[in-house]
């Protein structure tokens, strides 16, 4: 599986992925055209499938002009179905789908939209997870609740260690912040600070990040650390009212 950034508006990142075996190619997340017709000419000159994990602007504003010019086959999460434009394939929750040789599955993920899935290829151990789980952060919750967003973040949670996480936005230098912030004592966390600002410096992507990186220093996933609680004022507050609070601070931070 070969994984191609391509940097988007002012911080959105699609996804080219290709299988080598077959020469299968497909885009996830494409926000606008140019750049990702830009890299698609550069590299295969041919597309396939789009990926969608949500209906934003910002996920699918390339879908229209990318399929009618490469001819490709539009997927996304089957209640979306009005909302994804240009939409061919519909996915089930859970349902598997191959590309080329390259096999993921669709997770449903709902909190930021109603509709939103992440796409997980467990052989490859990569996840696509669009604005669900950020690097070091969480998707504001727009459509769903805040127990489905905190479900929906444990079931990332729950992948293998190793897997690599490629996520919607660079968002890491404000969510650095905000973990910094109420997560003060985390030694991981000041261990990746150092790693993150030559990145963040050099204007290169900070992503991929692993599962277990995410565990180790993304406070979204921190609920139950004790120095967390303690930076809350909220020693005897439940998991799903720390994740709340947290998410509530964010939005205002
Ligand atoms: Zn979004
Ligand atoms: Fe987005």
């Amino acid at each position: 599986m070969v994984i191609e950034v391509i940097p988007c508006l002012n911080d959105n990142y699609s996804y080219l992925i290709k299988d080598n075996q077959s020469n299968t190619v497909a885009i996830i997340d494409p926000s606008e055209f140019s750049p990702c017709d830009k890299k698609i000419n550069q590299k295969y000159k041919k597309l396939d499938f789009i990926l969608n994990t949500h209906h934003h602007f910002d996920h699918i504003g390339g879908n229209a002009e990318l399929k009618d010019k490469y001819g490709s086959k539009v997927l996304g999460f089957e209640k979306d179905q009005k909302r994804i434009p240009e939409i061919d394939i519909l996915l089930k929750e859970g349902q598997q789908f191959k590309i080329g040789n390259l096999n993921f599955k669709t997770i449903f993920v709902p909190g930021h939209t109603s509709g939103h899935v992440a796409f997980y290829f467990e052989r490859e151990k990569v996840i696509f997870t669009g604005d669900t789980l950020f690097s070091l952060g969480c998707g504001r919750v727009f459509e769903g609740t805040y127990q489905q967003m905190f479900n929906s973040l444990n079931k990332i949670k729950s992948l293998p260690g190793d897997t690599k996480i490629y996520c919607g936005h660079e968002y890491t230098k404000d969510n650095l912040k905000f973990c910094m912030r109420f997560n003060p004592n985390n030694k991981y966390l000041k261990d990746k600070k150092k790693f993150l600002e030559g990145r963040i410096k050099e204007k290169k992507p900070t992503i991929p990040s692993t599962i277990k990186d995410e565990i180790q220093t993304n406070i979204f996933l921190r609920y139950d650390d004790p120095d967390v609680k303690d930076a809350l004022n909220s020693k005897k507050a439940s998991e799903l009212e720390i994740f709340s609070k947290l998410r509530d601070l964010k939005d205002n931070f």
